[in-house]
């Protein structure tokens, strides 16, 4: 039989479970990417992002063909290409990996649909996550949650498929080589660096190096995870080989799954806040002091530095995410919503469900027993950027200036912004913001 596979957010060949299926079921496979031009157009500043996209799918296009294959790439909404190829071509199933985000599912609804009224068979896999996320009673806090995860794991790989036998289409598909879509090379993150450094990466020493901002110790894996270059199961092995199954980066792999975990159960979560009594909190959305933050001149150096990484590179270190929006939501008290998506302009591994989560959690609004959490950047600076290294590279300006003065911009003069806010005297109206 002849059927459609549909690549999504799983731009790999290797360990791909639904794909794997759809060649061992199928006689022929017609491997399909879609760029949908109404999630496109969502992204002002997506230019680099598009970019890393299309360098992923030349790979992954070269990976097809040495399978004896063809990728066939199309710009347009997902249920008027379907439709051409179900009814031109005698269509006789789609094979996809479950969408779990809201959009994804949004768009993975309609070709459902339109499968149903063709008559053509829809069958999806769960590669999204290690564990069976919705087999796992609900759990509202990490820690209890993170206990059933470890029991539901799903780790047997599978092989890429030996061959992959693609028909000839005639169809008007763009080509990702001369590339239509509006893009630009991203300098930063190539395709290949990836499975480079998760050969690379050391695993032993992640939970002691993750929260330094001057050291490059976190895997740098979520782009590769966010658009499925390398399978999660891949990763979990390669991790749990080097540093055992309990270690901290493993913990963190199920950080990602439990914000999937609680939007699955709270599907409301992408816009309303979780803890109900944090609902009606009166945000001051300031739009001056917000124009200062997404524009890097806070006067707190830390902080500019961690904004001017995120417009530089589409990625920003965790430490630094949680920094900044502690910052944003606390000390200039602006809703979280708008941090989400500022977030979602510029970053790479951009996932809207980790994002949310994340956000809220930073806002002390999500599923979490902890009142508030509120960073001082002082003190995060002096802990985390000792010698100010992570500052001066994206700050070279302040290259010159002593340590102890770019840590602390409220006791020291700096030639630099003045601080919009005085941390101190905020943290006083944020305990009455939040009462
Ligand atoms: P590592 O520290 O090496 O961690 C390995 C992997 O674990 C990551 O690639 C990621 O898949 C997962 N992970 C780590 N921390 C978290 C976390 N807190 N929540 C969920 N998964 C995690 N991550 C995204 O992938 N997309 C987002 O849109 C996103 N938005 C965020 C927004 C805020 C405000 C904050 C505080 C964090 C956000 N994160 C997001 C989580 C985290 O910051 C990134 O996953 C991490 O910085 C990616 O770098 P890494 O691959 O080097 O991480």
């Amino acid at each position: 039989r002849r059927v459609i596979f549909w690549f999504k957010r799983d731009l790999r060949i290797d360990d791909n479970r639904a794909l794997f299926e759809a060649c061992q079921n199928s006689f022929e496979v017609i491997p399909v990417f879609i760029f949908i031009p109404s999630i496109l157009e969502r992204f002002k500043s997506y230019d680099r992002r598009t970019g890393f996209l299309i360098e992923s799918l030349k790979h992954l296009s070269k990976e097809i063909e040495k399978k004896g294959g063809r990728l066939y790439c199309f710009h347009d909404e997902p249920q008027r290409v379907f439709l051409t190829l179900i009814r031109k071509y005698g269509i006789q199933a789609i094979f996809t990996n479950r969408a779990f985000s809201w959009s994804g599912e949004e768009v993975e609804e309609t070709v459902k649909k339109l499968c149903l009224n063709e008559g053509v068979d829809f069958v999806t896999f769960n590669d999204n996550f290690l564990a069976e996320i919705d087999k796992i009673p609900y759990r509202k806090i990490y820690s209890k949650f993170y206990r059933y995860w470890e029991q539901n794991l799903r780790l047997t790989e599978v092989s890429s498929p030996e061959r992959i036998n693609t028909p000839k289409l005639n169809e008007p598909e763009i080509d990702i080589v001369a590339s239509e879509i509006s893009h630009e090379k991203n300098i930063v993150w190539k395709p290949d660096f990836g499975i480079r450094r998760l050969k690379e990466f050391d695993f032993n020493r992640y939970e002691e190096l993750r929260d330094r901002l001057d050291i490059d110790g976190t895997s740098k894996l979520s782009p590769y995870i966010r658009f499925g270059l390398i399978s999660l199961r891949k990763i979990y092995r390669v991790a749990s080989e080097a540093a055992g199954q309990d270690c901290q980066f493993i913990k963190e792999l199920a950080w990602r799954e439990f914000w999937y975990h609680i939007k699955l159960n709270f599907p409301q979560f992408k816009n309303l806040e979780f803890q109900e009594k944090r609902r009606k909190i009166r945000w001051q959305n300031d739009e001056k002091l917000y124009k200062a933050f997404i524009e890097a001149k806070t006067g707190y150096p830390l902080i500019d530095a961690a904004i001017i990484q995120l417009k530089q590179e589409n990625w920003m270190h965790n430490r630094a995410r949680m920094i900044v929006a502690s910052f944003l939501t606390k000390d200039l008290m602006i809703d979280w919503r708008w941090g989400e998506s500022f977030f979602m302009e510029h970053l790479i591994d951009y996932d809207e469900v980790v994002n949310v989560g994340n956000w809220q959690w930073n806002a002390s609004v999500g599923p979490d027993p902890k009142p508030l959490r509120i960073f001082n950047p002082i003190i995060q600076a002096k802990k985390f950027d000792p010698d100010c290294k992570f500052i001066k590279k994206y700050l070279p300006s302040l290259k010159k200036l002593p340590s102890f003065m770019l840590h602390d911009p409220l006791t020291h003069r700096l030639p630099y912004h003045k601080p919009i806010v005085n941390h101190f005297e905020r943290l006083i109206l944020i305990k009455k913001l939040y009462s």
